[in-house]
């Protein structure tokens, strides 16, 4: 029989394909309407206290992106991140949340250490960012630029271009200070610790999350830990949600750790609260 022939072949362009594009350009026209709009209230910024494992103070806060759909719905930033960055519109986004994480970084100026923001790989390759931050932080009204903390993660740092080096370091010149994002997911974890002029490691959940159980997930943060501080570096251990991990951290002398056992990222009301004196905070930089 005649079949159309080759029909079948031709249609590269199914219905998964279909929908993911449909979700994409719905997941687009959503951030530029927020961005358009009243970014604070559609995209808040909300933060997770980084705490001492050894005291149980809160030492720092990491800011998390959110964003209201016009349905009423809080997007992680899993389901909107991604586009951000393919689109470029990561770059408007990152803006408004450094903005507010040292807006809020201010007003908590006397109770908080230091407040960490991400920075995607799209971001840090625009030619003014160093300019635009260095302008921001001095409109900021904060008297230590090392209260902010740019959380980078291995992915970004995969163009080892002479450039990006030079513009890492023009960072640290502000007096700011370099994280490594999920540390240990990336594949030369090793190339960047050696590379990257980083202040701080941030040792990826999948490392943390049930070591009291787990020996070789000891073993290779009591490495970590080790190797860190040779190199005059910090460690935040990322996903602790249990008392258990809290404890194998205390022992193991991590000095800072995040996690939803002591908190999940909350809103900067519910944040300010838990800065009280009552809960102990402490100015000390972890
Ligand atoms: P990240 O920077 O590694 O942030 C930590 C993520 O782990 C957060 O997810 C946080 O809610 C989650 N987390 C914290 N503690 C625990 C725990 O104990 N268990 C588990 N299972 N998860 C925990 P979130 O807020 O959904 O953010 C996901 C990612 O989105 C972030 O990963 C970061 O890469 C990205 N992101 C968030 N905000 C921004 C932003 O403003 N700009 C950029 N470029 N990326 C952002
Ligand atoms: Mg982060
Ligand atoms: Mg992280
Ligand atoms: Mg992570």
């Amino acid at each position: 029989a005649a079949k159309r022939a080759g029909g079948n072949r031709l249609e590269i362009f199914n219905d998964e394909m279909r929908v993911a594009v449909q979700q994409r350009i719905t997941a687009e026209s959503r951030l530029r309407q927020a961005l358009d709009g009243d970014r604070v209230a559609t995209l808040p910024v909300w933060f997770q206290p980084i705490v001492s494992p050894a005291t149980g103070l809160i030492v720092g806060a990491e800011a998390l992106v959110r964003m209201w759909t016009t349905e009423g719905e809080l997007l992680a930033p899993g389901h909107f991140i991604p586009t951000a960055e393919e689109t470029g519109l990561v770059v408007p986004l990152g803006e408004h949340v450094l903005a507010e994480a040292l807006r809020h970084l201010h007003r908590w100026r006397h109770e908080l250490g230091y407040v960490s923001v991400n920075v995607s790989p799209r971001q840090l390759s625009e030619p003014d960012f160093v300019p635009k931050l260095a302008r921001m932080l001095a409109v900021s009204g904060l008297d230590d630029p090392s209260r902010l903390v740019l959380e980078i993660t291995e992915t970004a740092l995969l163009s080892n271009s002479l450039d990006l080096r030079n513009r890492l370091h023009a960072i640290k010149a502000l007096g700011v200070r370099i994280a490594l994002d999920d540390f240990g997911t990336g594949y030369s974890s090793l190339t960047w610790l050696q590379s990257v002029p980083a202040d701080i490691v941030k040792l990826d959940r999948s490392f943390v999350a049930g070591l009291a159980d787990d020996t070789r997930k000891a073993s290779i943060i009591s490495a970590v830990l080790w190797l860190a501080h040779s190199l005059n570096m910090s460690v935040v251990a990322e996903g602790v949600e249990d008392l258990a991990d809290w404890e194998a951290l205390r022992a193991a002398e991590c000095p800072a750790i995040q996690g939803y056992f002591f908190s999940p990222p909350v809103t900067a009301d519910d944040f300010h609260q838990m800065l009280t004196p009552a809960r102990g905070v402490t100015l000390e930089a972890a």
